[in-house]
C-alpha cells in the first residue's frame, strides 16, 4: 500500500481576487482518519471544496492515489472514489429518502455499500424511505448525508462539520456508528468543531488559521496550549 492516499501540496484557493487558502500542506495515510479544526472562516470548508473539484485550484495542488485531481470536476473526483458529507446536508427537498440515496450510487462504484446496508446502519431511514428528505429531523438528515456518501463506495470519506446544529444525543449516536461508516480500508477526513471530539476519533489533527496550516500533529499527544495557539493565534 502506498504511504498516503491523498497528497496536498501547496494548495491556494482563491474566491474571485479573495484568496482563502494559502499553501496548504496535508496528508491523509490509507486508513487513517484525520480531524480538521479551526476557527470560523478558517479555510476549512474551502479545503473539502478543493478537495472534492468544486473549487477551482491550480495543477498539480492536490494528488488522490499519486495522479493529480486538482482539475477535475466534483464528479470525477467522485468516481475516483471520494465522497463528502456537506455541511448543511444539502439533500434534494423534491426527493424522498430513498432517491437522496440513490443519488450517491450514481457515481457507479462497486463496493458494500447499497441502499440495504446503508439501513442497517440507520434502520430509521428505512422506516421512512418514501418520505420527502427535507421533513425529516435534523439528524435524520445527516443520516441521509452520510448514506449518500456511503453509497458511492468511496475509499476516503470527507465529513464537513458533522455535528453542526445537531441535538448532542444525535451527535452521540452518529460518532457511535462512525466506526461502521468508515470501515476497514477506508480513510476519513473530519471538520470538527468539538475539539475533544475531533481528537477523540482521530489519529491525527490539523488546525488551519486565517487560510494556513497552523498546526499538524498526533491527536493523543497534541497538548491544550498548542491548539489554542494554532487556532486563535495566540503566543
Ligand atoms: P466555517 O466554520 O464558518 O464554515 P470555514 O473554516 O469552513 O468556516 P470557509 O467557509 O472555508 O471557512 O471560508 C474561508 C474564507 O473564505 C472566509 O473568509 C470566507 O468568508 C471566505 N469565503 C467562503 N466562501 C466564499 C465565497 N463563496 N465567496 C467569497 N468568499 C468566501
Amino acid at each position: 500500500m502506498p504511504d498516503t492516499i491523498l497528497q496536498i501540496s501547496d494548495l491556494d484557493a482563491f474566491y474571485g481576487d479573495f484568496q482563502a487558502l494559502y499553501g496548504v500542506e496535508l496528508d491523509v495515510k490509507p486508513g487513517e482518519i484525520l480531524a480538521i479544526i479551526g476557527a470560523n472562516g478558517a479555510g476549512k470548508t474551502t479545503l473539502m471544496r478543493s478537495i472534492t473539484g468544486l473549487l477551482d485550484n491550480g495543477a498539480n495542488q492536490i494528488k488522490y492515489r499519486g495522479k493529480d485531481i486538482s482539475s477535475l470536476r466534483a464528479d470525477e473526483v467522485a468516481m475516483r472514489g471520494l465522497a463528502m458529507v456537506p455541511e448543511g446536508r444539502q439533500l434534494f427537498p423534491s426527493l424522498s429518502v430513498r432517491e437522496n440515496l440513490m443519488i450517491g450510487a450514481q457515481v457507479g462504484r462497486s463496493g458494500p455499500w447499497d441502499l440495504d446496508a446503508v439501513y442497517r446502519l440507520f434502520p430509521i431511514l428505512k422506516d421512512r424511505k418514501d418520505q420527502g428528505a427535507t421533513s425529516l429531523s435534523g439528524g435524520q438528515q445527516q443520516m441521509v448525508a452520510i448514506g449518500r456518501a456511503l453509497m458511492a463506495n468511496p475509499d476516503l470519506i470527507l465529513f464537513d462539520e458533522i455535528s453542526l446544529g445537531l441535538a448532542p444525543i444525535i451527535i452521540k449516536d452518529i460518532y457511535k456508528a462512525l466506526p461502521d461508516i468508515i470501515g476497514e480500508g477506508m480513510s476519513a477526513m473530519i471538520v470538527e468543531q468539538d475539539i475533544t471530539k475531533a481528537l477523540s476519533v482521530s489519529s491525527r489533527v490539523y488546525c488551519l488559521q486565517e487560510g494556513r496550516v497552523s498546526l499538524e500533529s498526533a491527536s493523543d499527544t497534541v497538548s491544550r496550549e498548542d491548539i489554542s495557539r494554532a487556532y486563535f493565534g495566540i503566543e
